[in-house]
């Protein structure tokens, strides 16, 4: 598992990079904006400039210590709790900015979706998170049932005969053996009223590095680790994800009745 970690670093420290690179970025723009609106703030208010520069140098340290302290958390060394809760919303707010960053360097979207699924799946892992089997949600896309397939599994996976043709059929005996709930989503939409309806601890998503990335940020608070899907027929068709992996994730998160 280790060494699996260690392969993805410097996946993880591109995301970061970025992150920092539109931190950096975004108070460079605020602080033009302030020193551009000075005058006109003072014509309001004498102190005007003044409240309003504390404010954007608050906003500006708080989430750069927000984004320090993922880099803690990737290190192993103690984090503070109060960041955790708007790390995802300071993500959701960079991230464009990292993008557009990213493209004139030639880094491609797919790659930044990539990295920050290595970060955000790493923080889920130090953060030591256990649930029993019952309350842990595994989400899959409907691109992993096989096309051809005939049976209707969107709305009730049991639907699936597990004739061996694709992923779905491996992920219902696993759900089977650990005691997970397994569902397939369709989109977001549908995977934010799973998550309602079953109110989980946690979840497990299986999906491409986009959807992930959303998904991800959409379920927060709830912890939740992604894996991503493999395309060998390109995106959308008849995808596979490595059973192999998923197990060894649900093996890291199920907690052991008997301990
Ligand atoms: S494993 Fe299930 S979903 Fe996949 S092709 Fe067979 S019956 Fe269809």
């Amino acid at each position: 598992m280790l060494s699996k970690l260690e392969a993805l670093r410097p996946k993880k420290r591109l995301f970061l990079g970025l992150l920092l690179a539109a931190e950096f970025f975004v108070a460079l723009t605020l602080y033009a904006a302030w020193r551009i609106s000075y005058l006109g703030l003072e014509k309001i208010f004498e102190y005007l400039p003044a409240i309003v520069g504390a404010f954007l140098i608050f906003i500006s340290t708080f989430s750069f210590g927000a984004v320090c302290n993922m880099v803690l958390a990737i290190k192993g060394l103690p984090t503070l709790k109060l960041f955790h809760r708007y790390s995802f919303a300071i993500i959701k707010f960079l991230f464009p900015v990292a993008v557009r960053i990213g493209k004139i360097f030639g880094i491609k979207r797919r790659q930044i979706e990539g990295s920050f699924i290595a970060v955000s799946n790493l923080i889920f892992m130090k953060s030591n998170i256990k649930v029993p089997a019952q309350k842990l949600l595994v989400l899959s896309p409907h691109c992993l049932q096989l096309s051809t397939c005939p049976h209707k599994i969107t709305r009730d996976p049991n639907n699936c005969k597990r004739c061996g043709g694709c992923n779905i059929g491996d992920l219902m005996k696993l759900s089977e053996e650990l005691g997970f709930t397994f569902f397939v989503a369709t989109g977001g939409t549908l995977a934010r009223q799973v998550v309602k309806k079953t109110r989980p601890q946690a979840v497990l998503a299986i999906a491409c590095e986009r959807d992930l990335m959303s998904g991800i940020q959409d379920v927060y608070p709830l912890p939740a680790v992604g894996v991503l899907n493999i395309r060998p027929n390109g995106p959308c068709n008849n995808t596979r994800v490595d059973m192999e992996e998923v197990r060894r994730v649900l093996k890291g998160i199920i907690k052991d009745d008997n301990k």
